[in-house]
């Protein structure tokens, strides 16, 4: 499948940063929050298709897609006409106190898309958000309402937003926390499988170790009876891009479902086709209770959402809503979005995130900085070694290669301590891998050789 977008071959025109973007970025720092992470002077103008052209004229190609937010590809030419002709009927209503059709247009796609035990489709129902750490808390408090339990289980690893209820489920980074305490009480965390970093015998065994982990809590210091919900993501993403061991999240599910504890999979970053599947979840056979999304669910536009079957999702009138969430103009570009995903940007991104795979194992033969490829569709990790052996960690040459893929064009992000995060727009073609991968590969030489 071909997707029409603009030749993607990188083009500087100016040495980095260019001027413009030396006077955008001075400015910035003047204004701006210092809380942003911004790894390398990238002042976007425009972008179409896989490419970002900055404030003077140089065009990148994006392996980032604005955080796993702009799958349709920057600007897709039928999201913007779906944006344009909502902006001129209706901006604004909020869904909070009245009606308008987008929003149940869009509930009725999520329902209808949400995996589901077979005969009990028509019965979910949505609530939407502006982002995705405001899905996570609507998940937060869904589950304590519905459950009239206190408790929470998440991973270690784990990122699930910032504000107070999903950055006490999140267990990444001590940045994220420190200073911000105290968090919401009773939130417990395991690990989260890692097969790579695993010493198990074997799959099976080292999802075994995770759950092992839940059993010592219900014996020691979490009731079970007291848990309402368990956060997990089916692909850990800001962690490292780290796919569980094929049973695990099931098995995690059965134990949830014989303590009466909901299931949520926040499948924020894993969602909307990301992974070869418009949920990560359908790899693993899993059947959230609870489903949150956003970023790639409309393109660019802030919207999130939960889906929950209707005996969940039992709150009265005014226990929990939001002026902003589910905006119309959201609303259709979200609606444009899963029209193109089930049009076959779906199978693209299953084909060419084996297409990338493939090419990086093909690099990873012949550089020894990588010590692991893993992923589902493209959404694709890579992590870095200093010894393939010991896998001590190469968190400064990771940070390293990012940068020096940016000197040539290509725009990265990291995720966990020291893994490179694939996570292009579904578009991408494999023309466009080819380009990236080599760019990638020139860059791990670069900084192997120091
Ligand atoms: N959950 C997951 C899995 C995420 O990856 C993220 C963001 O990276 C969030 C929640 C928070 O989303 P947002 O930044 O839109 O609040």
């Amino acid at each position: 499948m071909r997707f029409q977008h603009a030749p993607a071959a990188p083009f500087l025109k100016t040495a980095l940063p260019g001027p413009n973007a030396a006077a955008a970025i001075a400015r910035d720092e003047r204004l701006m929050s210092p809380s942003y992470t911004r790894s390398y002077p990238l002042v976007a103008e425009r972008g179409e298709g896989c490419v970002i052209e900055d404030v003077d004229g140089n065009r990148f190609l994006d392996f980032t897609a604005g955080i796993a937010v702009c799958s349709t590809g920057h600007c897709h030419p039928r999201i913007v006409a779906a944006i344009e002709e909502q902006s001129r009927k209706l901006l604004h209503m909020s869904g909070t106190d009245f009606y308008y059709r987008p929003q149940s247009d869009l509930a009725e796609h999520l329902a209808r898309l949400a995996p589901a035990e077979s005969g009990t489709q028509s019965d979910k129902r949505v609530f939407f958000t502006n982002s995705g750490a405001e899905a996570v808390e609507a998940a937060f408090k869904l589950a304590r309402y519905h459950t009239k339990r206190s408790q929470m289980i998440a991973f270690f690893g784990g990122f699930h937003g910032r504000t107070m209820g999903a950055l006490s489920l999140t267990g990444s980074k001590v940045v994220q926390r420190r200073g911000f305490a105290p968090l919401v009480p009773l939130v417990s965390h395991i690990d989260y499988p890692n097969p790579y970093r695993s010493d198990a015998a074997s799959l099976e065994e080292c999802g075994a170790r995770s759950l092992e982990q839940l059993h010592k809590l219900f014996q020691r210091t979490v009731p079970p009876s007291e848990v309402a919900g368990i956060f997990v993501e089916p692909l850990q993403g800001e962690g490292g891009y780290i796919v569980p061991p094929p049973n695990f999240l099931r098995e995690l599910q059965a134990i949830a479902q014989q303590h009466g504890i909901l299931l949520i999979a926040d499948e924020v970053q894993s969602g909307m086709g990301r992974t070869g599947r418009m949920f990560a979840s359908e790899h693993f056979g899993l059947v959230p209770d609870i489903i949150c999304v956003a970023k790639g669910i409309a393109s660019g536009l802030p919207l999130g959402a939960i889906i929950a079957r209707a005996e969940i999702m039992n709150w009265p009138p005014g226990s929990h809503a939001s002026t902003f969430g589910g905006n119309p103009v959201a609303c259709v570009a979200a609606i444009e979005t899963i029209k193109l995903l089930e049009e076959g940007l779906i199978t693209h991104a299953a084909e060419v995130g084996d297409y990338l795979q493939q090419k990086l194992r093909e690099v990873a033969a012949r550089q020894p900085l990588i010590g692991d490829v893993r992923g589902l569709g493209l959404m694709v990790g890579v992590e870095l070694v200093r010894n393939r052996v010991t896998k001590e960690a190469a968190s400064s040459e990771r940070d390293a290669v990012v940068q020096a893929c940016f000197e040539r064009g290509l725009l990265m992000l990291g995720c966990g301590a020291n893994t490179l995060r694939f996570c292009p727009p579904l578009v991408v073609t494999k023309e466009e891998v080819d380009v990236g991968v080599k760019i990638v590969e020139e860059a791990i030489a670069e900084v192997s050789a120091k």
